[in-house]
């Protein structure tokens, strides 16, 4: 038999040597290279809401996802201290276990209101949410269907479930149906993934139509509210509340306690059988350690502000109308975006959108700069978060900067 070419080498035994880590040393060089300061990691002194204070100096901040500003509120501290005093900072175990406190459950059934669900159930991440629900639901022989532009914990979540997944183009429920009558026959179970608030582009998904196809072709659904719950409907109960869907047209109902909440952590809201199902038997809760007593205690305020204070939604509604109706005016590129606080200002080139991203941080004002593989090839952009507590002045401040550093890049 010819000698075959051995299997590894030096370099397979040795992370530093991966060719992976080679090609971030390269980018992180281009980006040195450019003169602008680093956009990533920056060190904020205190909480952001609408500003920051970075080296000492001010910022105005579009670059938290403390939408409602209730990271930082008065109320939200006060209710921490008290749950660190009374429960210390660690449950120390699995809720299964010696992990369960009244606070949590306080909070999950403060959530199931909120949510309105059937129930609902708190892990300690949004990202290992998703993945481990996911895997969860589907499996070998079952299939995925999710929007292009799903976040990587949904794409994680599909890559270890073992099930098949098909992308479809985002929010184009066309080709939803095209895919559901190419495949349903084939497959076990179908999940249907989509976002309510897609966090790169700032759009709704379109999920009457998506309901309408989950229910003619006997699927799954799964939607993930990280950035739409506390920011999307009337009340902030989320795109449900938005399109006024019956809660139980969506079969599992996913958010994050790191945004609107201004906690830690995921929850999965559904059926109460559905929700006992994932209590008892889902790995990443029943294997993973309970929420601590910190974060439950600063979602459960949060929430019980979001209920006490419906007025911060239409705050946070007004400030995103007021930036996106401002940057449309300015010609600047926010493709989709719509009620929501996300704003993108698409500049297609990953050194101009370096470039813009330095001008405005250097006039003290915070965007995050989004490239390839977080978006499209060519699709780079800025990213705007909005929040409830930004001033009518800071919003026109921000665009009139961003508009002027757009035109002085395009100049040059
Ligand atoms: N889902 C979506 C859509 C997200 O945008 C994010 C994070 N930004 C997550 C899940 C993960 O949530 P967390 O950061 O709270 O872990």
């Amino acid at each position: 038999a010819p000698p075959t070419e051995p299997r590894w080498s030096a370099d397979t035994a040795n992370v530093d040597e991966f060719p992976e880590v080679g090609k971030l040393e390269q980018l992180l060089g281009t980006i040195a290279d450019t003169g602008a300061a680093f956009p990533y990691f920056r060190v904020h002194e205190g909480t952001i809401r609408d500003t920051t204070v970075i080296g000492g100096r001010p910022y105005l901040s579009f670059g938290s996802y403390n939408y409602l500003g209730l990271s930082g509120h008065p109320a939200v501290n006060e209710a921490v201290h008290r749950a660190v005093d009374r429960y210390g900072t660690s449950v120390s175990a699995s809720r299964v276990l010696s992990g369960e406190r009244d606070l949590t459950v306080r909070l999950e059934r403060a959530l199931t209101e909120f949510l309105g669900v059937g129930d609902c159930l708190t892990l300690v991440s949004g990202h290992a949410t998703n993945v481990t629900a996911i895997g969860h639901l589907v499996g070998p022989g079952d299939l995925v269907l999710h929007d292009a532009l799903s976040h990587d914990s949904i794409l994680q979540g599909c890559a270890l479930s073992g099930a098949a997944r098909r992308p479809f183009a985002h929010n184009d429920a066309e080709q939803l149906e095209h895919l559901l009558r190419l495949n349903r026959s084939r497959f076990r179970r179908v999940l249907i993934a989509v976002e309510g608030a897609y966090s790169m582009d700032g759009d709704l998904v379109d999920l009457p139509a998506v309901i309408e196809l989950k229910k003619r072709y006997g699927a799954l659904l799964m939607v993930d509210e990280a950035h739409s719950i506390g920011t999307v409907g009337e009340r902030g109960r989320g795109v449900g509340e938005f399109f006024g869907v019956a809660r139980s047209d969506v079969d599992l109902w996913m958010g994050t306690l790191s945004k609107a909440f201004a906690s830690c952590g995921g929850y999965l809201g559904g059926s109460v059988r559905m929700v006992r199902w994932l209590r008892h038997t889902l790995p990443g809760f029943v294997y993973s350690v309970g929420l601590t007593p910190p974060n439950a205690a600063a979602a459960l305020a949060a929430t019980e502000l979001m209920v006490a204070e419906p007025h911060r939604v239409g705050a946070l509604r007004r400030n995103s109308e007021l930036f996106l109706g401002l940057a449309r005016a300015a010609g600047l590129a926010t493709g989709s975006s719509a009620h929501t606080p996300i704003v993108p200002c698409i500049l297609g080139d990953s050194a101009r959108t370096l470039r813009v991203a330095d001008g405005l941080y250097a006039r003290g004002v915070i965007a995050d700069p989004i490239f390839h593989p977080a978006v499209e090839e060519g699709l780079s952009r800025l990213r705007f978060f909005v929040t409830g507590e930004h001033r009518e002045e800071d919003i026109r401040r921000a665009v009139a900067v961003l508009a002027e550093e757009v035109a002085s890049a395009a100049a040059r």
